[in-house]
């Protein structure tokens, strides 16, 4: 082969890779139009369906029926969320905050949050905080709420029985927050998948829990614009860990050194 001939070669090969990335590219985005068209379409045939029974049957119960289409609406409503959301941080538009925050209360408030919850359940749900974690950190603090908010949301949602326990241990200006549940777990095989957008856990367990899917997508996106990383553990009917570090770096300290020769 002459050199032109090797380099057209080589030409033709890198347009063959990307033809076969840029058709995988748009399979990946009709499926993912399939499914948030599906996903909008359930609830909203709820609340078509009830509404013209309504119309026809004044016998229904009001407040029965409203709250049937109440839930449904804010099921599009959190879908749809979710779908700007995932737009926002995949256009870039999502801004990073660096704020000084006061970090143990973070985790208290949102340990607490959840308390009824757990409560509600027979769960017991702990907090354990390192003692070298800084007292405040510079973080985006909505964001870091939000990953840590759908993390223990979940450990609750899919655990029946035991406990949910929150660590974070600190090292070298890195904190590793682990969520640990006894819940469900999670199959082998679907341990990649429940990350991605409108993915969930294949168990009839998993199925008979409310969720859209998209919670997870969402929190390792923002995880990873955090320059964070999220790690999962899980064994089936034993119970899930979900790791997320994060670097948390303290405030710099102005130095106080004694000024020489000041009396
Ligand atoms: P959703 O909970 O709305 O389905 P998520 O994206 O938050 O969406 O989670 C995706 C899937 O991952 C869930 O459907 C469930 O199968 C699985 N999952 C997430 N967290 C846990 C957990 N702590 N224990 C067991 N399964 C989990």
């Amino acid at each position: 082969m002459t050199a032109a001939n090797a380099s057209h070669a080589a030409t033709l090969a890198e347009l063959q890779r990307a033809k076969v990335t840029a058709e995988a590219a748009n399979e990946a985005k009709t499926r993912y139009l399939v499914a948030v068209s599906h996903e909008i379409r359930s609830p909203l045939n709820v609340i078509y369906g009830y509404a013209q029974l309504l119309e026809r049957d004044d016998t229904l119960s009001g407040a029965e029926v409203g709250t049937i289409i109440r839930r449904s609406a804010e099921h599009v409503t959190n879908l749809v969320e979710g779908l700007l959301e995932i737009s926002r941080i995949e256009s870039g538009v999502l801004t990073i905050r660096s704020d000084l925050i006061d970090i143990r209360p973070l985790f208290d408030h949102i340990v607490d949050m959840f308390r009824m919850q757990a409560a509600a359940k027979g769960l017991a749900l702990t907090l354990e905080i390192d003692d070298r974690l800084p007292a405040q950190v510079k973080t985006d603090e909505k964001r870091l709420r939000q990953i840590l908010i759908n993390l223990v949301s979940n450990a609750i949602k899919y655990t029946q029985s035991g406990s949910v326990a929150v660590k974070v241990g600190y090292r070298s200006q890195v904190a590793d927050i682990e969520v640990r549940d006894t819940g469900i777990g999670i199959a082998a095989g679907d341990l990649e998948r429940v990350f991605e957008p409108f993915e969930r856990g294949n168990s009839a367990e998993a199925q008979s829990q409310p969720g859209i899917g998209l919670g997870l997508a969402i929190t390792r996106v923002l995880a990873s614009v955090l320059g964070g990383d999220i790690a999962v553990e899980s064994t089936p009917g034993v119970g899930s860990s979900f790791r997320f570090r994060i670097m948390l770096p303290a405030p710099m300290v102005a130095s106080r050194a004694p000024v020489q020769g000041a009396r």
